[in-house]
């Protein structure tokens, strides 16, 4: 399975899944213009996807899919949620999927898994057939126990780092953004993000920080923080930019499911169980992940 990241960031988001000669599109911040004249650039053979997946009802993933599904008349996922803020025209093209449950697009298996942010979003698991995964998380406000299973046996990791703190708050957002941004339904620190690197399982090779804010993020910043929560392993660590062309190849494993050693499949399983604990948190407390890795 080829990834290509071509757009990452509030000004629009868009990535591309190819395998077996078919080519699945997540989300639709780049209008179909744009992503032909994007792939010409990166020397793909082809200049229209198969289909096309969206995440949410926001404006920088969802923009363009009336385009994808009514113009360009590529077979458009959405869930109800989401299809209430797209609502497309006609049935025609579109089609719903669950959050809760996987479903396939081609020669994908996806899982998704429903993520807390402003607007009903989810969290995305791509498998090809062959057994490659990648796992894309962005627009998220706190880290679910699930998303670390998505992350099991996964290559590629591309995980939403945001926003710092600090930048954050001496920024020029308004008050209530700033609440609404570093709150549990807004966006991943760089902080959490470094949480869930932490405990990430031992199958995923690449991580890719992804959704950087222009404003109250910097790329070194991201990558400094997400470097020391991956010093103890080997993984390759990038940051996406707003108009990127990142492009990643992900090789079959020997044995699908084979995945994690025991050690680490346990540690993962310990804060799994840690973060799912219900807690009634103030917002002074850690939160969840923090948590779960003082457990153990
Ligand atoms: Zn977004
Ligand atoms: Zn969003």
């Amino acid at each position: 399975m080829r990834v290509r990241i071509l757009a990452s960031g509030s000004g629009g988001n868009l990535s591309l899944y190819e395998h077996d000669g078919f080519a699945l599109l997540v989300d639709a911040g780049v209008d179909p213009g744009g992503l032909a004249s994007r792939l010409r650039q990166v020397g793909a053979d082809y200049t229209r996807p198969d289909a096309l997946v969206v995440t949410h009802g926001h404006a920088d993933h969802c923009a363009h899919a009336r385009a994808y599904a009514e113009g360009a008349g590529i077979p458009t996922y959405m869930t109800e949620a989401t299809m209430r803020v797209v609502r497309p025209s006609s049935a025609r093209h579109v089609f719903r999927y669950s959050p809760k449950e996987p479903f396939r697009v081609g020669p994908f298996e996806l899982r998704p898994c429903a993520v807390s942010h402003d607007v009903p979003q989810v969290a995305l698991r791509v498998q090809s057939d062959d057994g490659c995964a990648a796992v894309i998380a962005t627009d998220l406000g706190e880290v679910p126990s699930e998303l670390l299973s998505l992350l099991v046996g996964a290559q590629l990791a591309m995980l939403e780092s945001n926003h710092d703190k600090h930048l954050l708050e001496v920024g020029p957002y308004p008050r209530f953004l700033k609440r609404r941004v570093g709150g549990p339904r807004g966006h991943l620190s760089n902080d959490q993000c470094a949480e869930l690197l932490r405990v990430l399982p031992a199958s995923v090779e690449t991580v890719v920080l992804m959704h950087l804010s222009e404003k109250n993020n910097r790329p070194d910043v991201a990558l400094d923080c997400a470097a020391d929560a991956l010093s103890d392993r080997s993984a390759t660590l990038l940051a996406a930019r707003q108009y990127d062309k990142q492009l990643f190849e992900l090789a079959p494993r020997p044995r699908e499911g084979s995945l994690l050693e025991a050690p680490d499949r346990a540690r993962v399983d310990a804060i799994a169980r840690a973060i799912a604990t219900p807690s009634k948190r103030r917002t002074t407390e850690p939160n969840p992940a923090q948590l779960a890795l003082k457990l153990l």
